[in-house]
């Protein structure tokens, strides 16, 4: 994978020609949906506007009946996510194969026409954005988006305090929303949490480690050992993965375990990265046990 060819192709060429469309108003009052079509408003260079690819998308959504006639983009879009972030970077000019889109009310039907004729579609999920997917905790079932068509593999590139780039590759479908400059800001405040506190680079645990982010940063800042742990196997694979990409072959051990269950005698830093809204009050109790610093990201 070039990733540096990957983050190159973000960026729209000199003849992109902006177009804003209304968020507010029903998209058929703005637009004629006959002239929406797969190659309306593209640049030579293969990309189009986000808006207008949006309304096309919209468009077929209200044709299919899935939302109502007098849509808006702003209230009835599906969540575009792209298969490719770099840090905050967010380009209002795309490519075709790129956007994963969400929304709760897709059908297959729908899922098929929106691949068919709007180029820029990657991937059609089913699910709604305010759901946690993963596993939420030790007693909640592993839940996914649903893939109604196309792959959902999104690739994420960080830049960090140390000059190298993480990378991290997900199923978007297994994974809670987040994208690289979320990720990213994680980086920089546990980055200062080592250095303000002095940290001892010995032991690190990445308590719940989802992808690997913040115990690929640790074992990059020096860290002689980093415990990667996390619950759901799914994870784990993906981390595993996640290792290689990021040129780490030793140095750390991997657990798929609730942390509560982990059975660790000393670390000099536990970070614990949880979902939204999770209760980490055992978590955190455990963790200042075994651990000289906590840190909760
Ligand atoms: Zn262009």
């Amino acid at each position: 994978m070039d990733i540096d060819e990957k983050i190159n192709a973000l960026h729209e060429c000199e003849n992109c020609t902006d177009i804003q469309i209304k968020k507010f108003s029903p998209l058929r009052d703005l637009i004629d949906f006959d002239e929406l079509t797969g190659e309306y408003m593209r640049c030579e260079c293969g990309k189009r506007p986000l808006d207008i690819v949006m309304s096309h998308i919209l468009k077929i959504m209200i044709e299919s009946e899935i939302v109502p006639e007098k849509a808006t983009l702003r209230r009835n879009s599906p969540v575009p996510l792209s298969n490719f972030y770099f840090s905050s970077l967010n380009p209002q000019f795309i490519g075709k194969k790129t956007l994963i889109l969400l929304h709760p009310d897709f059908t297959d039907e729908v899922a098929i026409k929106l691949m068919d004729e709007v180029p820029e579609v990657a991937c059609i999920l089913k699910g709604s954005p305010q759901n946690t997917v993963g596993q939420f905790d030790r007693d909640s079932q592993i839940t996914h988006f649903e893939i109604l068509a196309g792959d959902d593999e999104q690739i994420n590139v960080m830049r960090t305090l140390l000059g190298e780039k993480i990378v991290l590759v997900k199923k978007q479908s297994k994974h809670h929303i987040e994208v690289a400059m979320t990720t990213e800001d994680k980086l920089v405040r546990l980055h200062n949490y080592i250095k303000n506190n002095n940290v001892e680079k010995g032991v690190a645990i990445d308590a719940m480690c989802g992808l690997g982010a913040l115990g690929i940063y640790m074992h990059k800042l020096g860290f002689k050992k980093v415990i990667f742990n996390d619950i759901n196997p799914e994870m784990v694979d993906a981390l595993k993965d996640n290792l290689k990409l990021n040129g780490i072959e030793e140095g750390f051990e991997i657990y798929n375990e609730s942390f509560e269950d982990l059975s660790v005698e000393h670390a000099d830093l536990c970070v614990i990265d949880a979902f939204p809204g999770a209760d980490i009050e055992e978590i955190t109790k455990k963790a200042e046990k075994i651990a000289d610093n906590v840190v909760i990201i």
